[in-house]
């Protein structure tokens, strides 16, 4: 049995983790809260001794996002921005990887850019071997190209390392009618379809990896990481947040 009651063996052999780098600070704070980190690292961890393999995708807004200098004469070509967006997801990869090994937990940390003397190439064979060893991987720097966002970096590690389904940990508790932090009636969905979500232009994820997801049928559940049990809940499958997935 795992601590939430659930029954003892996890409804998915591997998964994606995207964690956004809101998780790693406290609302309305900018940088990285080390007890932030690792309340998400040791859900992690509980999620991970069931034998479910994890691989992580690490965000990087909690520092930059490339978009934040698009607006303006800004003296910074648009692409730097995002190659700086993506060296702040190497950053938190290393602060998630130093908690999760404070836990007891063998890690990999692998960089779409390399950064040689501070962590692996993202090679996919590797992050499958890793995977297939119990090591929770953490992957950073995105996809390695700029213009786009660690969700499409999610959507495309989860397809390539064959990945069951794609976890949006969140701050909210899934995907809800409208922006629940600023209208009290928003509704908040058990599930969708992928067509739902791009009629209704809800904001899940950028069009792109909600599109690739879509393709290939690969499910995504939205849910809330400051929810004590919610990733252990996802792994066994239990409805913790929003399914959305191919047909009802
Ligand atoms: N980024 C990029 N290419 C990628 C992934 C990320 O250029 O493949 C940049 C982009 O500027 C993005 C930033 O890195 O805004 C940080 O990632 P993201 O905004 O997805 O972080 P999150 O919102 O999940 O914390």
């Amino acid at each position: 049995m795992s601590e939430n009651g659930s029954a003892s063996c996890p409804k998915y052999k591997r998964v994606v983790l995207k964690i956004s780098g809101e998780g790693f600070v406290h609302p309305g704070e900018r940088g990285i809260a080390m007890d932030a980190v690792l309340h998400i690292a040791k859900q992690t961890f509980q999620a991970a001794k069931h034998g479910v393999q994890i691989a992580i995708v690490m965000g990087g807004g909690n520092i930059l996002r490339g978009a934040q200098f698009t607006s303006g004469n800004t003296g910074i070509h648009e692409a730097t921005a995002h190659y700086m967006g993506m060296l702040a997801t190497i950053m938190n990869g290393l602060a998630l990887q130093d908690a999760l090994e404070s836990l007891g937990c063998d890690t990999r940390l692998m960089t779409a850019i390399r950064t040689d003397g501070v962590a692996e190439p993202y090679i996919r064979r590797r992050a499958r071997r890793h995977l297939e060893k119990g090591r929770i991987v953490i992957l950073a720097a995105g996809t390695g190209s700029p213009f786009v966002t660690t969700d499409t970096a999610a959507a495309q590690r989860a397809l390539e390392l064959d990945a069951n389904i794609l976890l949006k940990a969140t701050r909210v508790d899934g995907v809800f009618s409208d922006d629940p932090e600023k209208n009290p009636h928003a509704v908040l969905y058990g599930d969708l379809t992928y067509e739902e979500v791009r009629r209704q232009n809800l904001r899940v994820m950028d069009h792109e990896a909600i599109t690739k997801c879509m393709e290939y049928e690969l499910p995504i559940l939205v849910f809330n990481f400051r929810k004590e049990g919610n990733i252990e809940s996802a792994v066994f499958g239990q409805r913790v947040g929003t399914l959305i997935h191919g047909s009802k």
